[in-house]
């Protein structure tokens, strides 16, 4: 209960690769308002690789784990969201270390590295309508949560990514496609904060069981 095991992080991907597919004509849909109609295409064609190659060869340490799944979504995601997905997952593994488990901490750890490889590598800041508006208050959300397990914890992040996903609407994008809209971009959900959500939903099922 009071640990995170391989077998939970890979529930972790299937989950998050099954809503990914369940929403890939909303995602989709939500690009094409503000930028160029692939979000959807591009992550579910990303999660889908994932998943059947942790079908042929699961790995058994966390980092092993990750960084499969980080340079599969960089090799098969065109676009913005393939790297920062990649980065995200690359950190998180690296962070995590040659593991079999993650405690709520290990996870905490793991998860604020993750969000530090996006921002390091897309360089967008909280309030820039990007993924980062929903992975951010998620991690910060877990992280005050920590002490109370996993499972509250990832529940806690999850509803912070909701609410993250939502303050997008009003904003006006300065990172990514969407910028090039400006002033047109506001009234709109950002695409990537609401896959992010879907991670963060998907996290909090895997643990709940
Ligand atoms: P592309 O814009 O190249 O077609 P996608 O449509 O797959 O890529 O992803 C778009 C999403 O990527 C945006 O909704 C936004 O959340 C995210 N994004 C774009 N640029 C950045 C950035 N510099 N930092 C963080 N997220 C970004
Ligand atoms: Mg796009
Ligand atoms: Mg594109």
């Amino acid at each position: 209960p009071g640990t995170v095991e391989v077998a939970q992080l890979v529930a972790w991907l299937e989950t998050f690769g099954r809503l990914v597919h369940e929403e890939r004509d909303h995602l989709t849909a939500l690009d094409a308002a503000i930028g160029d109609a692939d979000h959807g295409l591009n992550l579910d064609r990303g999660m889908r690789a994932v998943v059947e190659r942790l079908h042929a060869d699961r790995p058994a340490t966390v980092d092993a784990l990750f960084k499969t799944v980080g340079m599969t979504l960089v090799s098969t995601v065109g676009g913005a969201s393939g790297p920062l997905y990649g980065t995200f997952f690359l950190r998180f593994g690296t962070a995590a270390g040659p593991v079999d488990e993650l405690d709520a901490a290990g996870l905490a750890t793991a998860l604020r590295a993750g969000v530090g490889g996006v921002v390091a590598r897309g360089k967008a800041e909280p309030g820039d309508k990007t993924m980062v508006d929903a992975l951010e208050p998620a991690v910060t959300a877990y992280e005050r949560a920590v002490g109370s397990g996993p499972e509250h914890a990832a529940a806690a992040a999850s509803e912070a990514a909701e609410a993250g996903r939502d303050a997008t609407i009003p904003m006006v994008a300065r990172k990514g496609r969407a910028s090039y809209l400006a002033e047109r971009s506001a009234g709109h959900l950002d695409p990537g904060a609401t896959s992010s959500a879907l991670l963060l939903r998907a996290l909090a099922d895997a643990l709940a069981g």
